[in-house]
Protein backbone atom coordinates (compact mmCIF):
# COMPACT_ATOMS: atom_id res chain seq x y z
CA UNK A 1 0.00 0.00 0.00
CA UNK A 2 0.84 3.38 -1.12
CA UNK A 3 0.59 6.14 1.70
CA UNK A 4 0.44 9.85 0.28
CA UNK A 5 1.63 12.51 2.94
CA UNK A 6 0.95 15.26 0.40
CA UNK A 7 -2.48 17.08 1.50
CA UNK A 8 -4.78 16.87 -1.11
CA UNK A 9 -5.53 19.48 -3.49
CA UNK A 10 -7.34 22.53 -1.59
CA UNK A 11 -10.80 22.75 -2.37
CA UNK A 12 -11.82 25.03 -5.12
CA UNK A 13 -13.99 27.67 -3.39
CA UNK A 14 -15.41 30.85 -4.82
CA UNK A 15 -13.42 33.97 -3.56
CA UNK A 16 -14.75 36.48 -0.83
CA UNK A 17 -12.86 39.96 -0.32
CA UNK A 18 -13.22 40.58 3.24
CA UNK A 19 -11.76 44.16 3.49
CA UNK A 20 -8.43 43.82 1.61
CA UNK A 21 -7.93 40.07 2.25
CA UNK A 22 -9.20 38.01 -0.11
CA UNK A 23 -10.78 34.16 1.82
CA UNK A 24 -11.11 31.31 -0.92
CA UNK A 25 -10.14 31.08 -4.26
CA UNK A 26 -6.25 30.79 -4.83
CA UNK A 27 -5.64 32.83 -1.54
CA UNK A 28 -3.67 30.95 1.22
CA UNK A 29 -5.84 30.03 4.07
CA UNK A 30 -6.75 33.40 6.51
CA UNK A 31 -6.05 32.97 10.32
CA UNK A 32 -8.88 35.18 12.07
CA UNK A 33 -9.68 35.58 15.99
CA UNK A 34 -12.37 37.17 18.06
CA UNK A 35 -12.05 39.45 21.22
CA UNK A 36 -13.61 39.01 24.49
CA UNK A 37 -14.09 42.37 25.43
CA UNK A 38 -17.23 44.77 25.86
CA UNK A 39 -17.10 46.11 22.61
CA UNK A 40 -19.14 49.34 24.06
CA UNK A 41 -15.92 49.27 26.14
CA UNK A 42 -13.90 51.63 23.18
CA UNK A 43 -10.49 51.62 24.92
CA UNK A 44 -10.59 48.38 26.10
CA UNK A 45 -11.67 46.46 22.59
CA UNK A 46 -8.55 48.64 20.12
CA UNK A 47 -6.18 47.65 23.07
CA UNK A 48 -7.28 43.63 22.05
CA UNK A 49 -8.32 43.86 18.76
CA UNK A 50 -4.42 45.76 18.06
CA UNK A 51 -3.15 42.86 19.79
CA UNK A 52 -4.77 40.34 18.14
CA UNK A 53 -3.93 42.29 14.65
CA UNK A 54 -0.13 42.24 15.85
CA UNK A 55 -0.11 38.86 16.47
CA UNK A 56 -0.82 38.05 12.84
CA UNK A 57 -4.56 37.63 12.98
CA UNK A 58 -5.67 39.21 9.51
CA UNK A 59 -9.60 39.50 9.97
CA UNK A 60 -11.01 40.33 13.95
CA UNK A 61 -14.16 39.63 15.25
CA UNK A 62 -16.13 41.71 17.71
CA UNK A 63 -19.33 41.03 19.63
CA UNK A 64 -22.44 43.89 18.02
CA UNK A 65 -24.73 43.31 20.49
CA UNK A 66 -26.58 46.37 21.49
CA UNK A 67 -26.71 50.11 20.83
CA UNK A 68 -23.46 50.65 22.67
CA UNK A 69 -21.40 48.06 20.67
CA UNK A 70 -23.21 49.25 17.48
CA UNK A 71 -22.29 52.85 18.49
CA UNK A 72 -18.71 51.94 19.26
CA UNK A 73 -17.59 50.08 16.45
CA UNK A 74 -17.09 52.97 13.88
CA UNK A 75 -15.13 54.95 16.22
CA UNK A 76 -13.24 51.51 17.10
CA UNK A 77 -12.78 51.37 13.49
CA UNK A 78 -11.13 54.89 13.46
CA UNK A 79 -8.94 54.71 16.03
CA UNK A 80 -7.39 51.17 14.56
CA UNK A 81 -6.77 53.09 11.24
CA UNK A 82 -5.01 55.75 13.44
CA UNK A 83 -2.96 53.45 15.17
CA UNK A 84 -2.27 52.28 10.97
CA UNK A 85 -3.67 48.86 11.79
CA UNK A 86 -6.07 48.23 8.90
CA UNK A 87 -7.19 44.26 10.15
CA UNK A 88 -10.76 44.14 8.98
CA UNK A 89 -13.22 43.90 11.64
CA UNK A 90 -16.34 41.50 11.73
CA UNK A 91 -19.28 42.29 13.52
CA UNK A 92 -20.70 39.42 14.92
CA UNK A 93 -24.63 39.73 15.10
CA UNK A 94 -27.23 37.36 17.20
CA UNK A 95 -31.10 37.95 17.30
CA UNK A 96 -31.28 42.17 16.66
CA UNK A 97 -28.56 42.48 13.58
CA UNK A 98 -31.09 43.28 11.39
CA UNK A 99 -32.07 46.38 13.76
CA UNK A 100 -28.43 47.42 15.25
CA UNK A 101 -27.65 46.91 11.64
CA UNK A 102 -30.42 49.71 10.58
CA UNK A 103 -30.28 51.84 13.27
CA UNK A 104 -26.54 52.31 13.09
CA UNK A 105 -25.73 52.76 9.61
CA UNK A 106 -22.16 54.00 10.40
CA UNK A 107 -21.30 50.63 12.05
CA UNK A 108 -22.79 48.82 9.18
CA UNK A 109 -20.01 50.80 6.99
CA UNK A 110 -16.78 50.45 9.60
CA UNK A 111 -17.54 46.61 9.28
CA UNK A 112 -15.77 44.80 6.71
CA UNK A 113 -18.18 41.72 6.87
CA UNK A 114 -21.26 40.50 9.36
CA UNK A 115 -21.54 37.38 10.81
CA UNK A 116 -25.06 35.82 10.98
CA UNK A 117 -26.71 32.97 13.04
CA UNK A 118 -29.17 31.52 11.13
CA UNK A 119 -30.58 29.82 14.34
CA UNK A 120 -31.22 33.14 15.95
CA UNK A 121 -32.10 35.76 13.53
CA UNK A 122 -35.09 35.62 14.34
CA UNK A 123 -38.42 33.40 15.30
CA UNK A 124 -41.05 31.78 12.78
CA UNK A 125 -42.65 34.68 10.87
CA UNK A 126 -39.91 37.23 11.60
CA UNK A 127 -36.78 35.41 10.42
CA UNK A 128 -37.05 35.30 6.81
CA UNK A 129 -38.19 38.86 6.94
CA UNK A 130 -35.19 39.55 9.30
CA UNK A 131 -32.70 37.49 7.57
CA UNK A 132 -33.67 39.64 4.69
CA UNK A 133 -32.79 42.94 5.82
CA UNK A 134 -29.48 42.20 7.27
CA UNK A 135 -28.79 40.73 3.32
CA UNK A 136 -30.56 44.19 2.23
CA UNK A 137 -28.08 45.84 4.57
CA UNK A 138 -25.19 43.82 3.24
CA UNK A 139 -25.93 44.35 -0.41
CA UNK A 140 -26.14 48.23 0.22
CA UNK A 141 -23.10 48.27 1.87
CA UNK A 142 -21.03 45.74 -0.79
CA UNK A 143 -20.68 43.81 2.42
CA UNK A 144 -19.85 39.99 2.50
CA UNK A 145 -21.83 37.71 5.03
CA UNK A 146 -21.05 34.74 6.88
CA UNK A 147 -23.63 32.38 7.35
CA UNK A 148 -22.47 30.61 10.50
CA UNK A 149 -24.50 27.61 11.78
CA UNK A 150 -23.71 26.65 15.17
CA UNK A 151 -25.43 23.32 16.26
CA UNK A 152 -25.91 24.85 20.16
CA UNK A 153 -28.46 27.90 18.40
CA UNK A 154 -29.55 25.33 15.36
CA UNK A 155 -32.64 26.01 13.43
CA UNK A 156 -35.07 23.93 15.66
CA UNK A 157 -38.05 23.95 12.87
CA UNK A 158 -35.92 22.49 9.94
CA UNK A 159 -34.27 20.48 13.02
CA UNK A 160 -37.87 19.17 13.90
CA UNK A 161 -39.02 18.86 10.29
CA UNK A 162 -36.38 16.54 9.69
CA UNK A 163 -36.85 14.44 12.53
CA UNK A 164 -40.44 13.87 11.53
CA UNK A 165 -39.68 13.21 8.19
CA UNK A 166 -37.09 10.65 9.56
CA UNK A 167 -39.70 8.98 11.49
CA UNK A 168 -41.99 8.97 8.48
CA UNK A 169 -39.49 6.87 6.28
CA UNK A 170 -38.59 4.31 9.72
CA UNK A 171 -35.60 6.38 10.59
CA UNK A 172 -33.21 5.20 8.10
CA UNK A 173 -30.98 7.78 9.39
CA UNK A 174 -29.67 8.48 13.12
CA UNK A 175 -30.38 10.90 15.44
CA UNK A 176 -26.73 12.25 14.85
CA UNK A 177 -27.11 11.89 11.15
CA UNK A 178 -30.04 13.91 10.88
CA UNK A 179 -28.38 16.52 13.60
CA UNK A 180 -25.93 16.60 10.80
CA UNK A 181 -27.61 16.83 8.34
CA UNK A 182 -29.95 20.19 10.12
CA UNK A 183 -26.67 21.93 10.38
CA UNK A 184 -25.48 21.34 6.75
CA UNK A 185 -29.04 22.14 5.30
CA UNK A 186 -29.28 25.61 7.25
CA UNK A 187 -26.17 26.72 5.94
CA UNK A 188 -27.30 26.22 2.90
CA UNK A 189 -30.77 27.06 2.67
CA UNK A 190 -29.27 30.23 3.99
CA UNK A 191 -26.81 31.09 1.88
CA UNK A 192 -29.71 30.14 -1.51
CA UNK A 193 -32.13 32.70 0.52
CA UNK A 194 -29.48 34.67 0.77
CA UNK A 195 -28.18 34.80 -3.16
CA UNK A 196 -31.98 35.28 -3.69
CA UNK A 197 -32.31 38.28 -2.27
CA UNK A 198 -29.32 39.55 -4.48
CA UNK A 199 -26.02 38.68 -2.37
CA UNK A 200 -23.87 37.38 -4.71
CA UNK A 201 -22.19 34.02 -4.20
CA UNK A 202 -18.61 36.07 -3.81
CA UNK A 203 -20.02 37.75 -0.85
CA UNK A 204 -21.15 35.06 1.16
CA UNK A 205 -18.85 32.49 3.37
CA UNK A 206 -20.03 29.73 5.50
CA UNK A 207 -19.44 27.96 8.66
CA UNK A 208 -20.49 25.08 10.65
CA UNK A 209 -19.57 24.62 13.99
CA UNK A 210 -19.76 21.71 16.27
CA UNK A 211 -18.28 20.65 19.15
CA UNK A 212 -17.26 17.50 18.84
CA UNK A 213 -13.95 16.92 16.56
CA UNK A 214 -15.41 13.45 14.04
CA UNK A 215 -18.61 15.12 14.15
CA UNK A 216 -16.90 18.34 13.08
CA UNK A 217 -14.73 16.62 10.35
CA UNK A 218 -18.27 14.96 8.64
CA UNK A 219 -20.07 17.84 8.86
CA UNK A 220 -16.90 20.32 6.71
CA UNK A 221 -16.72 17.15 4.42
CA UNK A 222 -19.80 17.04 3.30
CA UNK A 223 -20.33 21.20 3.20
CA UNK A 224 -17.57 20.73 0.97
CA UNK A 225 -18.83 18.16 -1.39
CA UNK A 226 -22.30 20.08 -1.84
CA UNK A 227 -21.03 23.48 -2.05
CA UNK A 228 -18.55 25.78 -3.29
CA UNK A 229 -18.90 28.51 -0.86
CA UNK A 230 -15.89 29.88 0.93
CA UNK A 231 -15.78 28.01 4.33
CA UNK A 232 -14.24 29.21 7.87
CA UNK A 233 -13.34 26.49 10.24
CA UNK A 234 -13.53 26.26 13.60
CA UNK A 235 -13.96 23.57 16.04
CA UNK A 236 -16.92 25.87 18.89
CA UNK A 237 -16.15 25.43 22.39
CA UNK A 238 -12.89 23.81 22.08
CA UNK A 239 -12.16 24.12 25.80
CA UNK A 240 -9.23 24.74 27.56
CA UNK A 241 -5.68 24.84 27.96
CA UNK A 242 -4.26 21.66 26.00
CA UNK A 243 -7.62 19.96 25.21
CA UNK A 244 -8.52 23.05 22.98
CA UNK A 245 -5.53 23.06 21.56
CA UNK A 246 -4.86 19.27 20.64
CA UNK A 247 -9.00 19.24 19.46
CA UNK A 248 -8.52 22.07 17.11
CA UNK A 249 -5.54 20.79 15.80
CA UNK A 250 -6.95 17.56 15.39
CA UNK A 251 -10.26 18.72 13.46
CA UNK A 252 -8.99 21.42 11.31
CA UNK A 253 -5.48 19.91 10.27
CA UNK A 254 -7.63 16.66 9.09
CA UNK A 255 -10.17 18.70 7.34
CA UNK A 256 -6.96 20.57 5.80
CA UNK A 257 -5.27 18.09 5.01
CA UNK A 258 -8.10 17.08 2.62
CA UNK A 259 -7.77 20.40 1.04
CA UNK A 260 -11.14 22.06 3.09
CA UNK A 261 -11.13 25.19 4.42
CA UNK A 262 -10.03 28.89 3.64
CA UNK A 263 -10.16 30.76 6.98
CA UNK A 264 -9.61 29.22 10.35
CA UNK A 265 -10.25 30.09 13.89
CA UNK A 266 -9.24 28.58 16.89
CA UNK A 267 -11.15 29.17 19.72
CA UNK A 268 -9.39 28.78 22.95
CA UNK A 269 -11.33 29.24 26.09
CA UNK A 270 -8.96 31.83 27.93
CA UNK A 271 -7.27 30.88 31.19
CA UNK A 272 -7.97 33.58 33.70
CA UNK A 273 -5.97 36.85 32.76
CA UNK A 274 -4.48 34.67 29.54
CA UNK A 275 -3.22 35.98 26.68
CA UNK A 276 -6.09 35.94 24.07
CA UNK A 277 -3.81 36.51 21.57
CA UNK A 278 -2.98 32.21 22.10
CA UNK A 279 -5.74 31.75 19.74
CA UNK A 280 -3.34 33.44 16.72
CA UNK A 281 -0.56 31.38 17.74
CA UNK A 282 -2.40 28.18 17.62
CA UNK A 283 -4.09 28.52 14.38
CA UNK A 284 -0.76 30.01 13.35
CA UNK A 285 1.58 27.05 14.11
CA UNK A 286 -1.00 24.54 13.09
CA UNK A 287 -1.02 26.22 9.30
CA UNK A 288 2.62 26.55 9.52
CA UNK A 289 3.26 22.87 10.67
CA UNK A 290 1.41 21.42 8.03
CA UNK A 291 3.49 23.58 5.79
CA UNK A 292 0.32 25.74 4.16
CA UNK A 293 1.64 28.74 5.23
CA UNK A 294 4.78 30.52 6.86
CA UNK A 295 5.09 32.82 9.94
CA UNK A 296 7.73 32.41 11.99
CA UNK A 297 10.69 31.10 11.89
CA UNK A 298 10.70 27.43 13.06
CA UNK A 299 12.89 26.75 16.67
CA UNK A 300 13.31 22.40 15.97
CA UNK A 301 14.12 21.83 19.88
CA UNK A 302 15.25 17.61 21.03
CA UNK A 303 12.84 16.73 24.05
CA UNK A 304 15.73 16.30 26.23
CA UNK A 305 16.82 13.09 28.00
CA UNK A 306 18.58 11.63 30.53
CA UNK A 307 22.18 12.46 28.43
CA UNK A 308 21.22 16.09 28.70
CA UNK A 309 23.26 17.61 31.56
CA UNK A 310 21.36 20.61 32.58
CA UNK A 311 18.27 23.09 31.34
CA UNK A 312 20.28 25.15 29.02
CA UNK A 313 19.57 23.82 26.13
CA UNK A 314 15.86 24.30 26.86
CA UNK A 315 16.10 27.80 28.42
CA UNK A 316 18.45 28.05 25.32
CA UNK A 317 15.29 27.09 22.81
CA UNK A 318 13.07 29.18 24.44
CA UNK A 319 15.25 32.19 24.70
CA UNK A 320 15.66 32.00 20.93
CA UNK A 321 11.79 31.02 20.32
CA UNK A 322 10.54 34.07 22.44
CA UNK A 323 13.23 36.08 20.94
CA UNK A 324 12.10 35.65 17.18
CA UNK A 325 8.16 36.05 18.39
CA UNK A 326 8.96 39.28 19.89
CA UNK A 327 11.27 40.77 16.85
CA UNK A 328 9.09 39.31 14.23
CA UNK A 329 7.27 42.44 13.59
CA UNK A 330 10.30 44.71 12.78
CA UNK A 331 12.00 41.50 11.23
CA UNK A 332 8.69 40.68 8.65
CA UNK A 333 9.11 44.39 7.30
CA UNK A 334 13.23 44.21 7.42
CA UNK A 335 14.18 41.24 6.33
CA UNK A 336 11.43 39.44 3.84
CA UNK A 337 11.56 35.74 4.13
CA UNK A 338 12.46 35.03 7.52
CA UNK A 339 9.34 33.24 8.14
CA UNK A 340 11.00 30.54 6.53
CA UNK A 341 14.32 30.40 8.50
CA UNK A 342 14.84 27.17 10.86
CA UNK A 343 16.60 27.32 14.18
CA UNK A 344 17.66 23.46 15.51
CA UNK A 345 18.61 23.70 19.10
CA UNK A 346 19.43 19.89 19.84
CA UNK A 347 20.68 18.62 23.50
CA UNK A 348 24.03 16.04 22.41
CA UNK A 349 25.36 14.36 19.68
CA UNK A 350 22.88 11.48 19.21
CA UNK A 351 20.84 13.60 17.33
CA UNK A 352 22.43 17.17 17.50
CA UNK A 353 24.59 17.32 14.46
CA UNK A 354 22.43 15.63 12.08
CA UNK A 355 19.21 17.76 12.77
CA UNK A 356 21.21 20.66 13.32
CA UNK A 357 22.64 20.22 9.52
CA UNK A 358 19.30 19.82 8.52
CA UNK A 359 18.15 23.65 10.02
CA UNK A 360 19.31 26.85 8.98
CA UNK A 361 21.47 27.08 11.70
CA UNK A 362 21.66 24.74 14.11
CA UNK A 363 23.45 24.24 17.86
CA UNK A 364 24.37 20.43 19.27
CA UNK A 365 24.78 21.34 22.90
CA UNK A 366 27.30 18.89 24.93
CA UNK A 367 25.05 16.41 26.91
CA UNK A 368 26.21 14.32 29.61
CA UNK A 369 29.80 12.67 29.75
CA UNK A 370 30.39 14.75 26.30
CA UNK A 371 33.26 17.49 25.95
CA UNK A 372 31.94 20.70 26.98
CA UNK A 373 31.33 21.93 23.46
CA UNK A 374 28.72 22.66 21.07
CA UNK A 375 29.04 22.71 17.48
CA UNK A 376 27.07 25.36 15.14
CA UNK A 377 26.36 24.60 12.01
CA UNK A 378 25.21 26.78 8.98
CA UNK A 379 23.47 25.98 6.04
CA UNK A 380 24.55 22.27 6.80
CA UNK A 381 28.41 22.92 7.25
CA UNK A 382 30.14 22.56 10.77
CA UNK A 383 30.34 26.47 10.65
CA UNK A 384 32.01 27.36 14.18
CA UNK A 385 32.83 25.48 17.80
CA UNK A 386 31.27 27.27 20.78
CA UNK A 387 32.48 26.69 24.37
CA UNK A 388 32.35 28.06 27.96
CA UNK A 389 29.59 30.14 30.28
CA UNK A 390 28.11 32.31 27.18
CA UNK A 391 27.23 29.77 24.53
CA UNK A 392 23.87 30.73 24.57
CA UNK A 393 24.39 34.00 24.24
CA UNK A 394 26.64 33.26 21.79
CA UNK A 395 24.20 31.32 19.45
CA UNK A 396 21.54 33.65 20.08
CA UNK A 397 24.49 36.23 18.43
CA UNK A 398 24.68 33.75 15.92
CA UNK A 399 20.83 33.33 14.79
CA UNK A 400 20.89 37.14 14.99
CA UNK A 401 23.89 37.55 12.60
CA UNK A 402 22.48 35.06 10.11
CA UNK A 403 19.12 36.79 9.82
CA UNK A 404 20.89 39.87 9.57
CA UNK A 405 22.77 38.33 5.90
FE1 LIG B 1 18.39 13.07 24.40
FE2 LIG B 1 20.39 13.82 22.83
FE3 LIG B 1 18.08 12.96 21.72
FE4 LIG B 1 18.18 15.33 22.93
S1 LIG B 1 19.34 14.74 21.07
S2 LIG B 1 16.64 13.75 23.21
S3 LIG B 1 19.61 14.95 24.59
S4 LIG B 1 19.53 11.75 22.97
Amino acid sequence: MTISTAPLPRRRAVAVKVGGVTVGGDAPVVVQSMTNTDTADIDATVRQVADLARAGSELVRITVDRDESAAAVPKIRERLDRLGLDVPLIGDFHYIGHKLLADHPACAEALAKYRINPGNVGFKAKRDLQFGAIIETAIRNDRPVRIGVNWGSLDQELLTHLMDENQAAGFPQTAAEVMREAIVRSALLSAERAEEIGLPRSKIILSAKVSAVQELIAVYAELARRSDHALHLGLTEAGMGTKGIVASSAAMGILLQQGIGDTVRVSLTPEPGGDRTREVQVAQELLQVMGFRAFLPVVAACPGCGRTTSTVFQELARKIQDQIRDEMPVWRTRYPGVEALKVAVMGCIVNGPGESKHADIGISLPGTGETPSAPVYIDGEKAVTLRGPAIAEDFRALVLDYIEK
